[in-house]
């Protein structure tokens, strides 16, 4: 039988009913519940907890009158690096503003292209999280400092993404890896291209390894015979690639570890920075620290622009037993006379 909770009380409006792309909010707000639960395993990380416990408790929305759609006014978040609710908020803000960004850019560099780069190294117990990224961002700066990529590289925006391995004996290592947009002299691709065999020479050079490392390398060239917004589409899905959420929170729920790597993890990479910019792309985005509270309510510039409103708000609070967000009437505000 395929009967919701709505139809044993009809008390109840859940968000995601009244609208359906909401749901998102119900499916990373349960996470992040399973996240406190983890870090709860430990008196130590018992803060992280509660901050989490706190994030975005209670949503208020308008509505926009000319599309009948609600518009996100007012949340709370706990901004923990990995809380579910903030790592999705503050990566949809990230996207948003590259989007806006590299129409700029294209603007200003009409003849440049850009590359795509993936850098790795073997993986590392979790441990050993810190050093490895501390020797990873010190491999990146010599690299880019070299006459060979300094010679076709006018610009770079760089990530840092770990995974957890699946296979069992690796489930307490990690897997760090930066994802790097480059953007291109216009001659990369036929008298200054570097292939994929010389890229990881140059990485292995930077990092000083004994080993070869994975590295890939994937050109985002546009295609004359296709529409500019095609082209662009492809770039987007390079943002995608490089704006994901800096740890997956299915590898930090996975393994019923009671918490262990999630634990070692977050003291490990507590205060590193994750996004470097350089080149003419240097500064180009806001750090972690300086998006703001409202920059994750207004994801775009469109949404800022439908914030200003009557003032009329409706509200909604997540409730664990449904693990869903419920109409609070409670929570509305009416419009100013
Ligand atoms: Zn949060």
């Amino acid at each position: 039988m395929n009967q919701s909770c709505h139809n044993f009380n009809p008390e109840i409006n859940f968000l995601s009913e009244l609208s359906p792309t909401e749901i998102s909010w119900d499916q990373h707000r349960s996470m992040a519940e399973d996240l406190a639960v983890l870090y709860n395993r430990n008196i130590k990380f018992g803060k992280y907890a509660d901050r989490i416990n706190g994030c975005s408790g209670y949503l208020k929305f308008g509505v926009d009158a000319d599309q009948g759609k609600l518009v996100l006014k007012e949340v709370w978040f706990c901004r923990c690096r990995y809380c579910t609710v903030c790592q999705w908020r503050r990566t949809l803000k990230m996207r948003a503003m590259m989007y806006q960004n590299i129409d700029k850019i294209i603007q200003s560099h009409p003849t440049h292209r850009w590359v795509f780069l993936t850098l790795t190294v073997k993986n590392p117990h979790v441990s050993d999280t810190r050093q490895t990224l501390k020797e990873m961002n010190a491999g990146w700066q010599r690299m880019v400092q070299s006459k060979r990529f300094k010679g076709v590289v006018d610009g770079f925006i760089r990530t840092t993404e770990i995974t957890r391995p699946e296979k069992k004996s690796e489930r307490m290592n990690v897997h760090p890896h930066f994802h790097a947009m480059l953007l291109v002299k216009s001659t990369y691709f036929n008298r200054d291209y570097i292939n994929q065999v010389e890229w990881t020479d140059m990485w292995i050079k930077a990092m000083r390894l004994d080993y070869y490392p994975q590295v890939d390398i994937r050109a985002v060239k546009p295609n004359p015979r296709k529409t500019v917004d095609e082209n662009k589409s492809k770039l987007h899905g390079a943002v995608l690639e490089t704006f994901k959420y800096s740890i997956k929170p299915f590898d930090m729920l996975a393994y019923d570890d009671s918490g262990e790597w999630l634990h070692e993890i977050t003291t490990q990479t507590h205060k590193m920075r994750f996004i470097a910019t350089g080149g003419v792309l240097r500064g180009i985005l806001k750090s972690d620290d300086e998006i703001t509270n409202e920059d994750m309510i207004h994801i775009t510039d469109d949404d800022l622009e439908r914030s200003k409103d009557n003032g009329e708000r409706i509200g909604f609070s997540y409730m664990a037993q449904y693990r869903r967000y419920v109409y609070n009437p409670k929570l509305n505000e009416y419009a100013e006379p």
